[in-house]
């Protein structure tokens, strides 16, 4: 990879982040920085009810207490609405999206995946979700990490949702558009996130869009398997002891820590990140359980 490289974290602010959201920072910086890259944040805040008031500040201020500095603007979402009309105007305007006014209830009622039960009754707007018809189903794709990833073929083959009954923007129309905004060349992320790789390619193709490629990284799990997060009370990062996570952090992302790292400012950590990072290297599962 050359210097055209541009990676970015996308952080939602529904909370603090947390030592899960710290592999994605981490993970994500160190590909862009040993790629001689850049390195953006966005703040997806999408979905103001699931939003924490002061989330955003607090994300922003314990990245730069990780020495993790954006290199660009900070994009929020919560900006880009007329980015995102614009691109439902687009889609609409090839005939590829209808309304839908089934209830989640109804679609499971059908089976696990959206039947396309709303195709041809066209409904207008007005307590309706926004989907869009898909032509081509990415069922696969190559993740720099795992290789060929399948996806559910049912799944890739669901008419998804891009403006959602709320009149919110859905994740996967939002994150494309402004994927393609930023230029982003490779999206490092959580493993949570691989599934929903398929609609945004087959949405990347359909605005005519080279898409970046993908590194899923293992999400950190607790003792029962599920994923650390927000949702599940994750402890939120602590900004006192930076130098001892960020070191748990290489640690997890196979760096070849020592006990040396100890003596380095965070500054010459990230240095020291940068040239030890090793793709190869990574852990190739799916989940690891948080061992600190
Ligand atoms: N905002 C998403 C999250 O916090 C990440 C989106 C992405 O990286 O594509 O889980």
């Amino acid at each position: 990879m050359s210097n055209s490289y541009v990676g970015r974290f996308a952080p939602s602010p529904s909370g603090p982040l947390h030592f899960g959201s710290l592999i994605a920072a981490v993970g994500s910086y160190l590909q862009a920085k040993a790629n001689h890259g850049t390195w953006l944040v966005r703040i997806e805040d999408l979905d103001p009810p699931r939003e924490v008031a002061g989330a955003a500040a607090n994300i922003l201020t314990t990245l730069e207490a990780f020495g993790l500095h954006w290199d660009r603007e900070i994009m929020y979402q919560s900006q880009r609405t007329t980015a995102y009309q614009d691109a439902i105007a687009f889609l609409s305007q090839q005939n590829l999206t209808y309304f839908c006014d089934c209830t989640r209830k109804q679609i499971q009622a059908k089976g696990a995946f959206y039947q396309g039960q709303c195709k041809h009754k066209q409904l207008t707007a007005g307590n309706a979700a926004l989907r869009l018809t898909t032509t081509t189903p990415v069922d696969y794709f190559i993740d720099e990490l795992h290789g060929k990833i399948d996806i559910n073929k049912a799944l890739a083959a669901e008419d998804f949702i891009i403006h959602r009954k709320d009149g919110l923007f859905a994740y996967n129309l939002a994150v494309v558009v402004d994927d393609i905004e930023q230029g982003i060349s490779q999206v490092v992320r959580g493993a949570d996130l691989i599934e929903p790789t398929g609609r945004q390619l087959y949405l990347f193709a359909l605005f005519g869009q080279p898409a970046p490629s993908y590194l899923h990284l293992p999400l950190v799990s607790n003792a029962d398997g599920s994923k650390l997060s927000k949702q599940n009370h994750a402890p939120a990062l602590d900004t006192s002891q930076v130098k001892k996570q960020l070191i748990a952090a290489f640690k997890f992302l196979a760096l070849p820590i020592s006990a040396e790292l100890q003596d380095l400012s965070i500054p010459q950590l990230l240095q020291w990140g940068t040239e030890h990072w090793s793709v190869k290297n990574l852990p190739r599962q799916k989940s690891i359980v948080l061992n600190l």
